[in-house]
Parts: structure tokens; C-alpha cells; sequence
């Protein structure tokens, strides 16, 4: 598991920009194709813009025409928790930090082969780290 990574709310806000503290400590959601990763194919790590852990490789990017950055798999299965979410009048399953809690965005089960799902992410939840 990552070393859990925990901060104050006071402390989040000081630290992340307005939009990333909207999207990340209160669980809100960008734009679709807004964010600065909707179209990225640069090779490399992407990781918790709240803490820095590892989530999700470019490898499993793909191109989901959601309008969100979108991949296939976390890069390890203890990168990421999960937790139901009943707001909006939905169900859905939010993605979650497993260092920081960052709300980080959804997951469905619309997703390409070979897991059958696709992990619909805030951009500005991410960052790009290029190999
Ligand atoms: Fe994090």
C-alpha cells in the first residue's frame, strides 16, 4: 500500500490550485474536454497531483471520447480505493487516492478490453511524469 499522506483541509487548500481543490478534496468535476490531459499520449507516469502517488501508466490510456482523460487499468491494484457515490440522482463508483483520498474522478464498466473498464479522471487531479 502507499504511505498515507494526510493533510488538513485548511492545508489542501493552501497548497493545491482552486481547481484542483474543487476537483480533488471536494469532489467536484471538471469540464469535458477542458483539462490539459484529455488528449495526451505522451509516454509516462501519471501521478496524484495532491500527494504524488503513482496511478495510472499512459500505457492504458485511451482514447474514450468521454472528453476526460481515460484508462483501463490503476497501475497497481492498491493505487486506487473506491466508494459509492449516490450524488447527482446517480450511482456511480468514485475513484479515490489510496495515499491522500483525492478525488480523483469515476469508474465504469463501458471500458475497452481487457479489463472492461474505464477510469474517467479529472486532468488537473493528474500529473504527467514523461519518461
Ligand atoms: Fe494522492
Amino acid at each position: 500500500m502507499p504511505t498515507r499522506v494526510e493533510k488538513s483541509d485548511a492545508e489542501w487548500k493552501e497548497v493545491l490550485t482552486p481547481e484542483q481543490y474543487q476537483v480533488c478534496r471536494r469532489k467536484g468535476t471538471e469540464p469535458a474536454f477542458s483539462g490539459k490531459y484529455a488528449f495526451t499520449k505522451d509516454p509516462g507516469v501519471y501521478v496524484c497531483a495532491c500527494c504524488g502517488n503513482p496511478l495510472f501508466d499512459s500505457d492504458t490510456k485511451y482514447d474514450s471520447g468521454s472528453g476526460w482523460p481515460s484508462f483501463y487499468q490503476p497501475i497497481s491494484p492498491d493505487a486506487v480505493t473506491t466508494a459509492e457515490d449516490r450524488s447527482l440522482w446517480m450511482t456511480r463508483t468514485e475513484v479515490l487516492c489510496a495515499a491522500c483520498d483525492a478525488h480523483l474522478g469515476h469508474v465504469f464498466d463501458d471500458g475497452p478490453e481487457p479489463t472492461g473498464l474505464r477510469y474517467c479522471m479529472n486532468s488537473v487531479a493528474l500529473e504527467l511524469k514523461p519518461r
